[in-house]
């Protein structure tokens, strides 16, 4: 079995500061074929949760990540991938952006495992989504308003209004975030047990879990309403 996966590719979405790490992780575990992207590019201010060190400020993250890493790193935003992989790690802060995700993962059938964290990194959420098995992404859309916008909504005219805005958290935190996601993807690959689709591990003593299996699915990715009618 370890060959077997040692021969997978896994996309990574977003080399930020979960990003990052989970692509350093995989790399490291032995992931046959890792594609990384991302449009920014890293700042100074990024350096306290981030993989990658001053001497790559100023470059394009995946980019600079997938030298390091010794795989391709694609400089943009989430488009179509070159290639299918068997496994996406979407990392992105922006709810525009996953859904893009969700769309193209349900599209070709390729399982996505979402991994971010709440606030200042005190709870990690991990959705794990495999076409027709699971909830997809969208059965678990957020209600509530959208998040409080950060300075760059005033002066950016190309401004993701549902990007969440950074907060100040731990790296260590995070770490524990992509801990988690990886071990989720490994999930996927047969590696290691599955985790349940949602996933909900407080970053703080004594790290409390709760998982979550959602039975009535959505209109995206079931034609069956009946769940659907019955929450009218
Ligand atoms: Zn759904």
């Amino acid at each position: 079995m370890e060959n077997e996966w040692k021969s997978k590719h896994v996309a990574v979405i977003g080399v930020g500061s979960v990003g990052s790490a989970v692509a350093d992780m995989l790399a490291r575990a032995g992931v046959g074929r890792l594609t990384l992207v991302d449009p920014d590019v890293l700042s100074e201010d990024n350096l306290k949760r981030h993989v990658l060190t001053r001497e790559s400020v100023g470059r394009n993250k995946a980019e600079a990540m997938a030298e390091r890493l010794g795989c391709t790193g694609i400089p943009g935003k989430f488009a179509a991938l070159p290639e299918l992989p068997d496994v996406i790690a979407s990392c992105v802060d922006s709810l525009v952006c996953e859904s893009q995700i969700s769309a193209y993962s349900l599209e070709n059938n390729v399982p996505v495992v979402y991994g971010g964290v709440h606030g200042d990194a005190h709870t990690a959420e991990i959705i794990t989504v495999i076409p027709g098995v699971t909830p997809c992404y969208e059965c678990y859309e957020r209600v509530g308003e959208l998040p409080t916008p950060g300075q760059e909504a005033y002066t950016d005219p190309n401004y993701d209004k549902t990007k969440m805005p950074s907060q100040p958290g731990l790296w260590v935190d995070v770490l524990m975030a992509a801990s988690l996601q990886v071990q989720a993807v490994l999930g996927v690959l047969g590696v290691r047990e599955r985790m349940a689709p949602l996933v909900l591990m407080s970053l703080r003593y004594p790290f409390k879990t709760e998982a979550y299996s959602q039975k009535e699915r959505c209109a995206v990715c079931s034609e069956n309403m009946e769940g659907l009618w019955k929450s009218i």
